[in-house]
């Protein structure tokens, strides 16, 4: 029985890791401060022997013998990591570098959870590994871009200076149940509005794109990576390259949802990135892996989480 541990593991994300990886037949610690998960993400889990949950920031040092790491503390939500914005780069730098720390004392393998915002508002499309990125380094999106910058290059840095074993993905806008209602990204806010018939709030133009991927892709994709020979670092995009304008998806809400609500068109925030969609060509390779949920089954099933869950 591997001992996994996963930060972040009360998140929307990380929620389903924990409950995938227990039903493995895994150990998992989950490390959490709460910051946006929650609890009840994990209520199914709690009184599992082979679980455990540790409120713990990863702006501190943890120890413990474990076998394998998934790094995925951090506010992801552009409202929540704004919100404090310096405890964004301690917890994607400082996190980095404990949970790294961590895995050189245990000779844990490691996995990052970087993100498409490390290519910024890109120029390049769609986006490739290869690919540098248009990051603006002052700007109110910078905690989190920078800090998962930050963070990717301490990790090759492990590697290369401590022979870490590291894995590195770069996730896509990925959405599913297990979101919260307050998470502020455009899936949950919209859903939430057209089901509770108020406005849908686009902002700007409506028409900068996304490439939306299913949960259960991503957890799919997440695992066959932790498995992959020692040679294999990444990093490597994990999304579903179907690219949508947010009026397309707007739409496809309004009308899986059957609601009522109008859209209000609001300014568009500061280096809002206007298209995004993955190049998947080497998950392909390497991991044998592409999305099988499209963005109608994946919305059916999140529509359905948000109805029954509480407001
Ligand atoms: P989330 O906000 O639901 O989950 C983040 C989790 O990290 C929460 O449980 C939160 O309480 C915890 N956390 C935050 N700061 C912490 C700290 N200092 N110490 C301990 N725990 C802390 O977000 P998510 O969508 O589940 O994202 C999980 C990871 O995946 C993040 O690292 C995010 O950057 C990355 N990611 C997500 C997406 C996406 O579309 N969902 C895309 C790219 C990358
Ligand atoms: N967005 C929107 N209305 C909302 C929330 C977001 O129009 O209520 C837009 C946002 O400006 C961005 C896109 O939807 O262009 C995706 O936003 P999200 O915060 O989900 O992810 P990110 O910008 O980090 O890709």
């Amino acid at each position: 029985m591997k001992k996994i541990l996963i930060t972040g593991g009360a998140g929307f994300i990380g929620s389903h890791l924990c409950t995938r990886l227990v039903n493995d037949g895994n150990y998992v610690i989950c490390l959490d401060n709460f910051f946006t998960g929650s609890r009840k993400n994990l209520s199914h889990l709690l009184d599992n022997p082979n679980f455990e949950l540790v409120f713990h920031d990863v702006i501190n040092p943890f120890t413990r013998d474990v076998d394998e790491i998934y790094n995925l503390a951090c506010p992801a939500s552009p409202v929540h990591y704004q919100y404090n914005a310096i405890k964004t780069v301690k917890t994607s730098v400082m996190g980095a570098i404990n949970m790294l720390d961590l895995a050189v004392k245990c000779n844990a393998k490691i996995m990052q959870a970087s993100t498409s915002e490390v290519y910024g508002d890109p120029v390049v499309h769609p986006q490739d590994e290869s690919y540098w990125g248009n990051v603006n380094p002052i700007g109110i999106r910078s905690c989190y871009d920078e800090g998962k910058r930050c963070a990717e290059t301490l990790f090759m840095d492990y590697h290369r200076q401590n022979n870490v074993r590291i894995k590195i993905i770069r996730i896509f806008n990925t959405f599913g149940p297990n979101m919260s209602r307050h998470d502020g990204r455009v899936i949950s806010n919209f859903i939430v509005q057209a089901l509770e018939k108020k406005d849908i709030t686009i902002f700007g133009d409506g028409l900068q794109t996304r490439s939306f991927q299913y949960i259960d892709d991503l957890i799919e994709a997440m695992v066959r990576m932790m498995d992959t020979d020692d040679s294999v670092t990444g990093p490597i995009n994990v999304g579903n390259p179907g690219e949508y304008t947010i009026i397309e998806l707007a739409s496809k809400i309004i009308e899986l949802t059957g609601s009522s609500s109008k859209l209000i068109f609001n300014p568009l925030p500061m280096d809002d990135p206007k298209q995004r969609q993955p190049d998947i060509g080497e998950a392909k390779r390497v991991l044998d892996w592409k999305p099988t949920v499209d963005l109608k089954s994946g919305l059916i099933n999140t529509i359905e989480y948000f109805k029954n869950s509480e407001s």
